[in-house]
């Protein structure tokens, strides 16, 4: 049986690449913000309806830069809900992560609990629009202004993301974007900064290119996180058939809702009615009279060749460079840790075929006859039979 990956890179024909390969190789510019670098940063921008755009070798790296370009310090507010990348670019800047529990409904970080862990040393808040689902813009950014703090957030899952019609990109100090082979957009390796004025889009452009502010003038101690132009040109194609990939998507995830509709034992995540969505990711949360647990939904998927990801488990503030701060404690972050003991993110990408996703929900549908007749409980993963 042929394997089904929780996603699976879109990729545009091959033959539509080549004419900009002939490019590179005629003009010999491979890097350091050349020709297709610069069209895709405009293309970039004007496609996602925002000001300034500066590419990045990744997301990670983009993440790191924006922390210097405010020049941070101290404490920074963060979610434990995400991939390791949010908080590992914390560390890398000297910056300490204090995590504050999430939204039962969105899964993004509480606005609620963001005020009582602001200390002297507190400097921003880190929230990630997890899934692409917009956080509580408008109270993170009311406390941001009480207290006089940055926020940045990690938008990787956010691309094309609107509410009441303009980008969530346009939010909060900095917005940073991840353009990873796995993410809806891609150029293999890729990400962004979105900023809201011209100087800081230099310095941050500075801070990419080792700190060169002109050929012997070095204005901070930049790093190397520059896009080639492979990249950048893989974008602007890419950039050609992203609504396509976006409408593919929306397909995918009405039609998920529909067969699963009337499944006992299931909850969908929240997404509000003015947001205009990507459907990045296909998240349920397996409830505990689903029947069967989370951990044996996965494994009895994994038997079927489905391979499904626990995004996010475990939590951030599990791992073992950061289980030792104070904020990091189970008791701080119960919501946090209910959803990653349930979330399970189902198969959905560009190119998913109707027989793919048919086996999904088959499967699924199983698990839930399985967990029913075993009497409506948990079962541990050891018991199922497959
Ligand atoms: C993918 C991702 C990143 C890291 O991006 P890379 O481009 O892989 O370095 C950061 N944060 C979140 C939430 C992500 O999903």
């Amino acid at each position: 049986m042929s394997k089904i990956y929780v996603t699976s890179p879109f990729l545009p024909p091959l033959e539509e690449f080549i004419p900009y390969l002939e490019q590179i190789w005629q003009n010999k510019t491979l890097t350091n913000g050349g020709p297709f670098h610069q069209q895709l940063e405009q293309a970039l921008a004007e496609y996602l309806g925002v000001k300034h755009l500066s590419l990045f070798a990744n997301g990670t790296l983009a993440l790191l830069t924006a922390f210097q370009a405010l020049r941070l310090t101290g404490e920074v507010i963060t979610t434990p809900y995400s991939f390791v990348a949010t908080s590992h670019s914390l560390l890398w800047n000297g910056l300490t992560p204090v995590f504050a529990d999430i939204d039962p409904h969105t899964y993004n970080i509480n606005p609620d609990r963001i005020e009582e862990l602001i200390t002297p040393n507190t400097t921003a808040i880190l929230p990630v629009h997890c899934y692409g689902i917009p956080c509580d813009i408008e109270k993170i950014q009311k406390i941001a202004d009480v207290y006089g703090l940055r926020v940045i957030y990690d938008a990787a899952h956010a691309f094309n993301v609107r509410k009441n019609e303009t980008s969530i990109l346009n939010h909060g100090d900095l917005s940073v974007l991840s353009f990873h082979a796995t993410k809806v957009f891609n150029t293999f390796e890729g990400g962004a900064i979105i900023s809201h004025d011209l100087k800081t889009k230099q310095r941050i452009d500075y801070l990419k290119n080792f700190g060169f502010a002109g050929e012997t003038r070095i204005v901070a101690p930049g790093i190397n996180a520059k896009m080639n132009e492979v990249e950048a040109a893989f974008g602007l194609l890419q950039l050609k058939h992203i609504d396509k990939a976006l409408d593919e998507r929306k397909t995918i995830y009405q039609r998920y809702c529909e067969m699963l509709n009337g499944l006992e034992g299931l909850t969908f995540v929240d997404v509000p009615d003015d947001v205009s969505w990507n459907h990045a990711y296909f998240p349920v949360l397996i409830e505990p009279h689903f029947g069967m647990s989370r951990d044996g939904v996965y494994e009895l998927f994994k038997a079927d060749a489905i391979l499904t990801r626990r995004y996010f488990y475990p939590l951030i503030s599990s791992f073992a460079m950061y289980r030792g701060f104070p904020t990091s404690a189970e008791e701080h972050l119960p919501v946090a840790n209910d959803i990653a003991e349930k979330v399970l993110c189902l198969p959905i990408y560009p190119g998913m075929t109707l027989e793919e996703q048919d086996r999904v929900v088959n499967a699924l549908k199983r698990a839930s006859l399985v967990g029913q007749a075993q009497g409506n409980e948990p079962t541990p993963v050891t018991e199922i039979a497959v």
